[in-house]
């Protein structure tokens, strides 16, 4: 790759002049933490390297996606290989199939899957097939969860308790929204309070099981088993949002922690993105047969895409799930991970600076509080000029961190044991001057 002429500086310049606020995706921006975005050149492995020739060692991994690191031989030659045989048909393919079996391996709970091509996608068809399901309009979200940018689902909390969201989003109309009720994480008597008043008005109930769109917030076990009667009980569909925890915090994805506690759990419906696509667009979702049978050409409920189970994202996935399934694999990854979040926060206790970090398999978050927050409101306490010192800090050294304080980590495969330590050497210099 030859170097760019450019710096980060001048192509941001440029990019604001063609793209709104000059990238593609809002977080991007910088706007949270102030300062110069950094144009990726290329990545290897665990690195990438910017417009200017500076390496980073990365943890936002295409913010999930890249669980093997960048540019892994066998995901390279599995693309390479499926390029040559076309781009996209529009008919079906025999590796739809494989990646479809393949998924519903890992995660049992679904009899069968839809490929699409974002998780957005993913979230928004899984919803409507809710709806279409059960006949019923309504549905739960939570403060701080994330579901992809469809209209229904940009929604924050009301004034008040258990109220209908406003949109979060100008573009929304309120009527869009009014279907989605809108509650706290982790507050059991809130979700309980809801369920009384719409619980047989309500088609599902939507959560990030592991919610890393506040950072790293996990919804507890007597929550989510409360979560689970309430839907059984009003006939709701208990959707697991697992875009970012899927085939990423365990093999068998955030569900499969859950059944570690509660034996025999399994959501009624699953969306998954990311990891599952090994970098390149595909998510899916997924549920029972029955569920299943609503969604066209079965049923009902329409749902299509142009580029949906794309043959080169498919042998990009398949590649990247092969790889994760080999014995061990999150044992290594999940070790490795907790090594980070323990470097960091031994780092901070020595300087003095309130810090609290959680992890699981490859997903990591942290937080300059004293102790892990449980819901969006406490997130929002940390101390954000605090986090961006430390995000420029680490940044300045070669590491980047997701560039918002309520943004997860990733660690890859392709992180080494010194990438770890210098890492935590960054960080050691870097909390002294916080
Ligand atoms: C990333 C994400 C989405 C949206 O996926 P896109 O591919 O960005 O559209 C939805 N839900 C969760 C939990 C996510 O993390």
């Amino acid at each position: 790759m030859t170097p760019s002429t450019e710096t980060n500086e001048t192509l941001f310049a440029r990019a604001q002049r063609v793209i709104p606020g000059g990238v593609n995706s809002p977080v991007r921006a910088f706007r949270a933490v102030g300062g110069t975005p950094r144009f990726v050149q290329r990545a290897q492995g665990p690195y990438f390297w910017d417009a200017e020739g500076r390496r980073y060692i990365d943890y936002i991994g295409s913010w999930g996606p890249m669980i093997l690191g960048h540019g892994h031989p066998v995901v390279l030659q599995a693309v390479q290989a499926a390029a040559l045989d076309g781009f996209s048909f529009g008919a079906p393919t025999e590796r739809e199939i494989e990646l479809a079996e393949a998924i519903l391996r890992l995660v049992p709970s679904m009899d069968m899957v839809r490929l699409v091509s974002s998780g957005t996608e993913a979230a928004m068809s899984g919803i409507r097939l809710a709806r279409g399901a059960t006949g019923r309009h309504k549905l739960i979200k939570f403060e701080g969860c994330y579901h992809g940018h469809a209209d229904a689902l940009l929604v924050k909390a009301g004034s008040g308790l258990a109220t209908f969201g406003n949109p979060t989003s100008a573009g929304v109309p309120p009527e869009v929204v009014k279907h989605t009720v809108v509650l706290e994480y982790n507050n059991i008597d809130m979700l309980e309070q809801a369920f009384a008043t719409h619980g047989n008005e309500l088609a599902c109930l939507v959560i990030e099981p592991i919610a890393g769109n506040m950072n790293f917030v996990r919804a507890s076990v007597p929550f989510m088993q409360r979560c689970r009667e309430l839907c059984t009980q009003y006939g709701a569909l208990l959707v697991f949002d697992e875009v970012m925890t899927g085939c990423r915090v365990a093999l068998g994805s955030a569900q499969s922690v859950y059944a570690r506690e509660l034996p025999g759990f399994e959501p009624d419906m699953t969306i998954m993105g990311k990891v599952i696509g090994g970098g390149m667009p595909l998510a899916a979702f997924g549920a029972k047969r029955a569920v299943m049978q609503h969604l066209a050409p079965l049923g009902p409920v329409y749902q299509a895409g142009t580029l949906s189970g794309n043959p080169v994202a498919t042998a990009c996935g398949l590649a990247t799930l092969n790889e994760i399934s080999k014995p061990g694999f999150f044992d290594d990854l999940s070790a490795r991970t907790r090594r980070l979040v323990s470097g960091l926060t031994g780092a901070a206790k020595a300087a003095g600076v309130p810090f609290c970090g959680d992890a699981e398999g490859g997903m990591f978050g942290f937080f300059l509080l004293p102790e892990l927050p449980q819901n969006y409101g406490q997130v929002m306490q940390s101390d954000s000029p605090r986090f961006n010192r430390l995000f420029h800090g680490m940044l300045d050294r070669g590491i980047y961190f997701a560039p918002a304080l309520y943004e997860a980590g990733f660690v890859s495969a392709a992180h080494t044991d010194d990438d770890i330590a210098e890492t935590v050497a960054a960080a050691s210099e870097v909390f002294k001057t916080l």
